[in-house]
C-alpha cells in the first residue's frame, strides 16, 4: 500500500480521533480493489471510515477488574494513593514507557467525593506528570468550575499513565496492563461519584466496548461508585455543540452530589 502523504495522514488522524470520541472505535479496511484506485473518490470522500465489518471478531477482552479492596481510613488515603505509586516506580510493564516523559500519576484530593478519569496524557501531561494541565484540562477546570468545585477538591487520573504516542488510543495490552493502578486508586479514594470523560474511560472502566451514545445520560455502577459516562474535553473543544450535553451529564453527577451550579452553561 503507498505511504499517505503527510497532510492526508494528518487530515485521517484528526478525523479517526473525531470519529472515536464519538465512541466509534472499530474501523476495518476493505479489500484494495485495483479498478477503484485508478478511477479513485476525491481525497474528502477516501477520509470516510470504512463499515464495520461484524464478521471480524472483537480486537481484544478486557481484563476483569481485581477485586475490590477493604476500605481505607480517610486519614490514610494520601499514603495509600504513595503506596500505589511507589508500586508503579519507573514502570516498563508495557510498551509505552518507550516514550514517555513522566508518568501521570493523578491530581487532586484523595477524599473526592468526585472523580474524573480520563484516557491519558498528552504532551503536556507527559511534560508536568500531571493530568489534564493543556487545553482539555482547561475546558476540564471550567466543567469543574461550572459544577460549583475547585480542581484541588476533586480527583482526576487516567486509563492509562504514560502518553501513548501521537496522542493515539491506548491499546488493549496498555490498558490492561495499566488499568489495575486506577482500579486500586478508585478504591482508595472512594469516590461517590466517577466521571468517565471518553469513550476510552468507559470502556476501560465499564469492562465493554459500547458506543457513547449508549451509555451517556444515565447512572451506571462502578466499584461501589456511581458512574457516569461523557464526552471527553478534546472532543468538546473540536465540537463545542456538544457541550451543553456533556453539561446535561454532569448534572446528574451534581444531582447525586447534591451540588448547585455555579453557572448555568460550561463555557
Ligand atoms: N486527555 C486525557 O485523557 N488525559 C489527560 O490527562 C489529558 C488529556
Amino acid at each position: 500500500m503507498p505511504a499517505l502523504d503527510p497532510a492526508t495522514r494528518e487530515a485521517l488522524e484528526a478525523r479517526l480521533r473525531f470519529y472515536r470520541e464519538l465512541g466509534l472505535t472499530d474501523f476495518y479496511r476493505r479489500p484494495v480493489d485495483a479498478s477503484q484506485i485508478i478511477n479513485s473518490a476525491p481525497e474528502s470522500e477516501s477520509l470516510e471510515p470504512a463499515q464495520e465489518n461484524t464478521s471480524i471478531p472483537p480486537r481484544k477482552t478486557f481484563q476483569a477488574p481485581p477485586p475490590i479492596a477493604a476500605a481505607v481510613a480517610s486519614t490514610d488515603r494520601a499514603s495509600a494513593l504513595q503506596l500505589i505509586r511507589e508500586d508503579i516506580g519507573d514502570c516498563t510493564r508495557c510498551a509505552l514507557h518507550k516514550g514517555r516523559n513522566k508518568i501521570v500519576f493523578a491530581d487532586g484530593d484523595a477524599n473526592a467525593r468526585l472523580m474524573f478519569v480520563g484516557e491519558g496524557p498528552g504532551a503536556d501531561e507527559d511534560a508536568q506528570g500531571l493530568p489534564f494541565v493543556g487545553r482539555a484540562g482547561q475546558l476540564l477546570n471550567n466543567m469543574i468550575g461550572a459544577m460549583g468545585l475547585k480542581r484541588e477538591e476533586v480527583y482526576i487520573a487516567n486509563v492509562v499513565k504514560c502518553r501513548p504516542p501521537q496522542n493515539r488510543t491506548p491499546e488493549p495490552e496498555e490498558a490492561n496492563t495499566c488499568s489495575p493502578f486506577l482500579f486500586r486508586q478508585i478504591d482508595v479514594v472512594r469516590p461517590e461519584v466517577i466521571v468517565a470523560l471518553g469513550a476510552t474511560a468507559a470502556t476501560y472502566l465499564l469492562g465493554q466496548r459500547q458506543p457513547l451514545a449508549g451509555l451517556r445520560g444515565r447512572m451506571h455502577a462502578f466499584r461501589g461508585s456511581k458512574l457516569i459516562v461523557t464526552y471527553h474535553p478534546a472532543f468538546l473543544l473540536r465540537d463545542p455543540r456538544q457541550k451543553k450535553e456533556a453539561w446535561a451529564d454532569l448534572q446528574i453527577a451534581m444531582r447525586e452530589l447534591g451540588l448547585k451550579p455555579a453557572v448555568k452553561t460550561v463555557s
